[in-house]
């Protein structure tokens, strides 16, 4: 081979390992970006994983919390913050579709406890439920306020000028600009096929990805189960027959039974007995030695009732230490056999730590005190109560109805009112009231009635059973202060009576909306006067009942009306007739206000403890409230 050719050669081999070179080269740098591809990949999954994760635990998290037996509205606000922080969501909130007389609207009723909240809410100086997003608003959110479709904006400026229509341009637009929210997504919340809600998300991204969209229907999937569960526990709840501390009957169970009973005894001509129990002294056990304790007294007490009774008796449980029973077809020569028999069972229990309990009893019969109902649970409580008041620990058989009817007085009261005409009445209701008084078989609920139709006629945002209520609540405090019996009955007319001279007022005065004058005012405060002086007066019947009238507008310290007097020189009738009067009022709307709600009615009664009554007076109420009342 010659020089030229093994230089030619030599060139070839180099062309040839420059080619694989190459070629090596090439493949490495293919290697490298599809490793640098798959890197990227795995990366995007992962961070997928990631989300799907997150997702996955706020739902158990909202999953668990159904489980759990919190109240909806707490569930509902822990479901909405669960979803604040993730996939940037700065808050989240649940509105719910209303209706007023202007249409329909969705107002928030919960929210996630987070600082864009916050700072909405001290903004704006709103509360949640001021929050109303109204229909005819549709056009701006097309599709999604009506539950037909999820809805994302950017425009968060005018969704806060639409729910908060009287703002100022200009703080409008410093929140939005403040708050670091991009856009909000609206989802629709349905239930049976009806749509109740959005649920109102605020993140810090202009766009949703439809992943993200997915989450947020299962998302609010599981809020429509969250309300749909609720529902249903309602439902089950409101079924229930049996108390859940003692398996004895509830209230609920024993009133239909009664109810039954009483027509099925009529029909027969039989005879039935109840018997009213009530824990003797259950509040110094609790206190001595705590609740838990006061609970074993009470179960000690159903135990008795379940080892005592036949089995077509009826025991119930109707609220903190009250039991009655329903003995069918026995007299009350029987039932008082019955009675003494449960008396000595409950004195015999020896419990730990506590001792021998002993337990008050009362006992009434079917027709033979009286064939009403309510009438007859009264006449229960009324032997019950004197039980209590000659030393506890005994049976008292009710008194006949002869002797205890404050009903036949006040219905007395009432026929003289309207046949002398000593208010002005128009003549339809007149004979309405009159007629109802003069059936046969006149019971509490028809007194109830003709006193609330009366007090319609100058409020008129009187509850339908406020006058049951007022009474209920004077008869339970009047026993807190240990009244006897005879004061009672007064204080029950009373309670009827009281407000009569609101009748004599012009309408135009009570119904009122701009602020009232010093004269207004003046004339309104003359009316416990008018009441008693010139309406009740000629009524001998009730002459005595007077007093308590006018004094119902005294205030403990003194700052009451008409006679400024104070203290324990208001008569406690006068005093108990105020408390009532005020919280129920309370509940009521007013041409100047709204009806407050059972809580901050309480509250404001707490708060006049030692102004307008005693703090003990105050005290008692809530209890009552609270615990006694059905
Ligand atoms: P009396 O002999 O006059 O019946 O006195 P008392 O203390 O038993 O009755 P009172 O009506 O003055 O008070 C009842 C108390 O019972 C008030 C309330 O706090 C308590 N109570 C009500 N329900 C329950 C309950 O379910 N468990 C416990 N431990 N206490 C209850
Ligand atoms: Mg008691």
């Amino acid at each position: 081979m010659g020089f030229f050719d093994s230089l030619k050669n030599f060139k070839n081999q180099i062309d040839h390992i420059e080619s694989s070179v190459y070629n090596g080269k090439q493949s490495l740098l293919e290697l490298y970006e599809r490793n640098a591809r798959l890197e990227e990949e795995i990366a995007a999954r992962t961070k997928e994983l990631d989300t799907a994760n997150r997702q996955m635990l706020t739902l158990q998290h909202i999953w668990d919390m159904m489980n759990s037996s919190k109240p909806l509205s707490s569930v509902l606000n822990a479901t909405v913050s669960s979803l604040q922080g993730e996939l940037g969501y700065l808050h989240s909130c649940i509105a719910k579709r209303l209706v007023d007389n202007e249409g329909d609207y969705l107002q928030l009723v919960a929210c996630s406890g987070d600082l864009f909240g916050d700072k909405f809410f001290n903004y704006f100086k709103c509360e949640p439920s001021d929050l109303r997003l109204k229909f005819p608003d549709i056009e701006a959110l097309p599709g999604a306020i009506d539950g037909k479709k999820i809805y994302q904006s950017t425009d968060i400026l005018n969704l806060v000028k639409r729910v908060l229509p009287n703002l100022q341009d200009d703080i409008a637009m410093n929140f939005a600009l403040e708050t670091k929210a991009k856009s909000f997504i609206l989802v629709p919340l349905s239930y049976n096929h009806s749509h109740f809600g959005s649920l109102v998300v605020f993140s810090t991204r202009e766009n949703a990805t439809e992943n993200e969209l997915n989450f947020l229907n299962l998302f609010a999937k599981q809020i429509e189960l969250a309300i749909t569960i609720a529902d249903l526990f309602q439902a089950v709840k409101e079924q229930a027959v049996t108390d859940g501390m003692t398996g004895l009957y509830n209230r609920r169970y024993f009133e239909e039974f009664i109810k039954k009973e009483s027509i099925r005894s009529k029909r027969q001509n039989q005879k039935f007995t109840v018997i009213g129990i009530d824990l003797d002294h259950l509040k110094k056990i609790n206190d001595l030695y705590g609740h838990n304790y006061g609970d074993i007294a009470i179960k000690a007490i159903a135990e008795v009732l379940k080892t005592n009774g036949r089995s077509i008796d009826v025991a119930a449980r109707m609220g903190g230490e009250e039991f009655n029973v329903i003995l069918p077809g026995v007299d009350s020569a029987g039932g008082l056999v019955v009675a003494e028999r449960i008396r000595k069972a409950v004195e015999a229990v020896n419990l730990e730590k506590i001792g021998h309990i002993t337990a008050s009893l009362g006992v009434a019969t079917y027709i033979e005190h009286s064939d009403d109902v309510d009438e007859l649970l009264e006449l229960v409580d009324h032997a019950m109560y004197e039980s209590k008041r000659n030393g506890r620990n005994r049976v008292t058989l009710a008194k006949p109805i002869s002797e205890t009817s404050w009903q036949e007085v006040a219905i007395d009261t009432f026929m003289d009112i309207l046949s002398k005409h000593r208010i002005p009445l128009d003549i339809k209701t007149s004979k309405m009231l009159t007629n109802k008084l003069q059936e046969m078989n006149i019971n509490n609920e028809m007194l109830y009635q003709v006193s609330d139709a009366l007090i319609k006629t100058y409020n008129p945002e009187h509850t339908q059973n406020g006058t049951k209520q007022k009474v209920q609540l004077a008869s339970l405090l009047a026993k807190r202060f240990d009244l006897p019996k005879e004061n009672i009955d007064k204080l029950k007319i009373a309670v009827l009576l009281y407000d009569i001279g609101n009748t004599m007022l012009p309408k135009e005065l009570l119904g009122k909306k701009e602020p009232l004058t010093e004269e207004d005012k003046q004339s309104i405060k003359q009316h416990p006067v008018i009441a008693a002086r010139e309406i009740l007066e000629p009524i001998s019947n009730v002459v005595d009942i007077i007093p308590i009238i006018e004094k119902h507008h005294e205030n403990w310290n003194g700052t009451g009306y008409p006679n400024k007097i104070s203290g324990e020189n208001i008569p406690i009738e006068s005093q108990i007739i105020l408390i009532v009067d005020s919280y129920c009022a309370l509940l009521e709307n007013r041409p100047y206000r709204p009806a407050m709600s059972k809580e901050e009615a309480l509250n404001t009664i707490k708060g006049d403890a030692n102004n307008k009554w005693s703090e003990k007076l105050a005290d008692e109420f809530v209890s009552i409230v609270q615990n006694e009342l059905n």
